[in-house]
Formats: C-alpha cells, structure tokens, sequence
C-alpha cells in the first residue's frame, strides 16, 4: 500500500496466475502449458530474428502473420488481430465492446481474469451459472445484456460447448458482441471461427500458448468481422504501437504455418488425456469429459485440498481452486505420457494409503 497509489489502483484485485515455484523440479500439471516444445520450424525462425535487425521497430501491423492466421481460418487479414498473448486480446476486448449500459454476461465458474477486466474497466457483470454437470448452457442466457463472453472448451471445466448453441446465441444477440475465448480449441472442440463470414457480432479469441506450445513468446489473436478489428487495432494504437517484438512475429508465423507439428502435438495430448480419464476413473475421480489439455476431475472419498498437497510433496504440481462448488476438484494439465503415468502411480499410493 501507498499513499501515491490512485484509488482505483488500491482497490484491485489482480489476477494470480498458477505457481511458476523455482525451489526444486517438478511436473508441472498446474498451468496448462504443452509437454511438447514449439515447432522446430519456430525456434528457428526466432533465432534467425535474432541479428542486426532488432535495432528496428517491428512491423506495427503484424501483416505477415495475420495472413498466415487468416490463411489457416479461411479468412482474410482483416479479420485478425494479432496481441501480445490473448490476454492483452481480451483486456482490448473488455474495454472495446464490453463497457455497456448492460451488464456483460459471463459463466460463474470459468476463466478468473474475466472479473479482473470488469474491475480495471468498471464493467457491470452478471454472472450466469453453470449447471449441475457444471456445464455451460448457452440457451439459458438472457437476451437483455451488454455483451457475452465465455471459454469453449470452458476452463477449469474442459467442458465443450456445441458450435450450434454457440450460433443460436449469436443469432437472438445482433446488439451484443458475443465473444468465444478459444484457449484450448484445439484439443477436440468446433471453433466459431466458420460462423464469422456470417456474423458481424461474433469475436473469436485464440493463443498460441496452449496447442503450439508457445507461452513463452506471448501471442494471441482474435477473429472477427473487419469492424469488430477496427475497434481493437484503434485500442492497440492508442496503447503501445508494437505489442508483438520481431522475434515473436517470427516464431508465431513460422508455427502457424507448421500444420505438421501442430497435429502430431495436439493428438498427443488428445490420446493422453483419454487414456488419463480412463485411469483417473479406474481409481476412482469423477472426471468430467475434456475437450481441453487438462482434465477436471474430484473423487468422492478423497479431499482436493489435501490430494493437491500431497501430490506436491511428491514433486507434481496440480491445479487447486479453493472457490465455491469447486472446492472438492483438481485441475491435472495433460503432460507427456510418462509424466501422466508418475501421476496415476503417485495417486494410487495416496488413494491405497487410506
Ligand atoms: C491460458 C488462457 C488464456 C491466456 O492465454 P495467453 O495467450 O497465454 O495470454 C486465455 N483464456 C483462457 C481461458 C486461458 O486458459
């Protein structure tokens, strides 16, 4: 606390990311990150950035990799934009669309940097609950809003909403934007990317952190229609001209046209979290289908609290969420298949033990 710090400053209440400890090696299930490293083709790219050139700005338009992304998403470089992770996407999203005279429609249990942006931008929420299988249900969202924002797959949950519920909400809210925050897509979900053409009230947001393995470099886009675009390159203009430094545009055009690395990748994770769902439930969790790289997971006879803590004296690190209806789960992010199998060992022994 200080007496310099503006009131809005003192009243914040920041967004804490997952652990990141430095004090011995772990397996880290707890943030969602990839086992696999980014595409070779990536690593490259950013070291050959690394020369002469970096004395010069970067291109403030991020031209080149918007049409890669277009390319990919069949749609063209107009409707992408690109930012330093989808985080700062999402804070430009927040303050562009969702500053209404109606509150912004959110799930109770889901992504917690939402309420941190509706603080920092005085954003009216109300907040719509998932249900008993804490799952998202679109039809149950009023119509009388100030914009819609949610994960598919929802996080924690891993939860996959249907691209039909998803087009429905879009249809009956021409007057809201309806943002898809589509973290963790490419581990089985129907992106809402093919309803853009067809929608000008629809914003799709993805990174790179999560399928290409890239958290370390800090991209994300979004796509939407060129006007929805607009808006947010208007924001990012009156904020910082160049979110994106030259070895990062590099490595994130260099992944995206790596289709190859991109789908042996994600199929890993894919077959791993199914095989890890099967052994979870064998011992077991409840575990509540995935359609992300983690899986959700709570067992009857055993407290989360306590599993977390155990599993970390062990040396692996889980996700969890001391919150209401959530208290009783633990976020495991799916590793490589050697990491996932110490984890299953290390839970037997816990779960034998008592
Ligand atoms: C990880 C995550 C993000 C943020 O990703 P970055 O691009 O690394 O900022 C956004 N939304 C959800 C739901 C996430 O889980």
């Amino acid at each position: 606390m200080s007496r310099f710090w503006s009131t809005k400053v003192h009243d914040l209440t920041p967004y804490v990311p997952g652990e990141q400890p430095q004090d011995q090696v772990y397996i880290k299930l707890n943030t969602n990150e990839s086992p696999y490293g980014p595409s070779p083709r990536a690593i490259a790219a950013m070291r050959a950035a690394c020369d002469d050139n970096l004395r010069l700005y970067p291109d403030p338009q991020c031209l080149k990799l918007k049409q890669s992304i277009a390319h990919f998403h069949n749609l063209s470089s107009d409707q992408v934009f690109v930012g330093n992770g989808s985080d700062e996407v999402l804070a430009f999203t927040f303050q562009g669309f969702f500053k209404q005279d109606k509150p912004l429609l959110y799930p109770d249990i889901s992504y917690s940097f939402y309420p941190v942006y509706c603080e920092l931008y005085d954003i009216e929420t109300r907040t719509q609950p998932l249900n008993e299988r804490l799952e998202i249900d679109l039809d149950q969202y009023p119509n009388d809003n100030g914009g819609i924002i949610f994960p598919n797959p929802n996080a924690p949950t891993g939860q996959g909403v249907e691209l039909e519920a998803i087009e429905r909400l879009v249809q009956r809210n021409p007057g809201s934007v309806v943002v898809v925050d589509e973290a963790y897509i490419d581990f089985g979900g129907d992106s809402a990317a093919v309803l853009i053409p067809k929608y000008d009230n629809l914003l799709v947001i993805q990174t790179l952190s999560k399928s290409r393995a890239l958290a370390g470099i800090r991209v994300g886009f979004a796509l939407g229609d060129k006007a929805l675009i607009e808006g947010l390159e208007r924001i990012k203009n009156s904020f910082n001209s160049y979110p994106l430094d030259r070895p990062a545009l590099a490595g994130a055009t260099a992944s995206i046209e790596d289709r190859e690395h991109f789908e042996t990748n994600r199929r890993k994770v894919i077959a791993t979290r199914e095989w890890c769902t099967e052994a979870l439930t064998r011992l077991g969790f409840k575990v509540i289908p995935s359609k992300a790289n983690f899986v959700f997971a709570c067992h009857p006879q055993h407290d989360a609290g306590r599993l977390y803590q155990a599993l970390k004296q062990a040396g692996i690190l889980v996700r969890y969420f001391n919150k209401p209806r959530i208290s009783d789960h633990l976020r495991i992010t799916i590793g490589t298949d050697s990491e996932m199998q110490r984890l299953i060992e290390q839970l037997t022994t816990l779960i034998e033990a008592q």
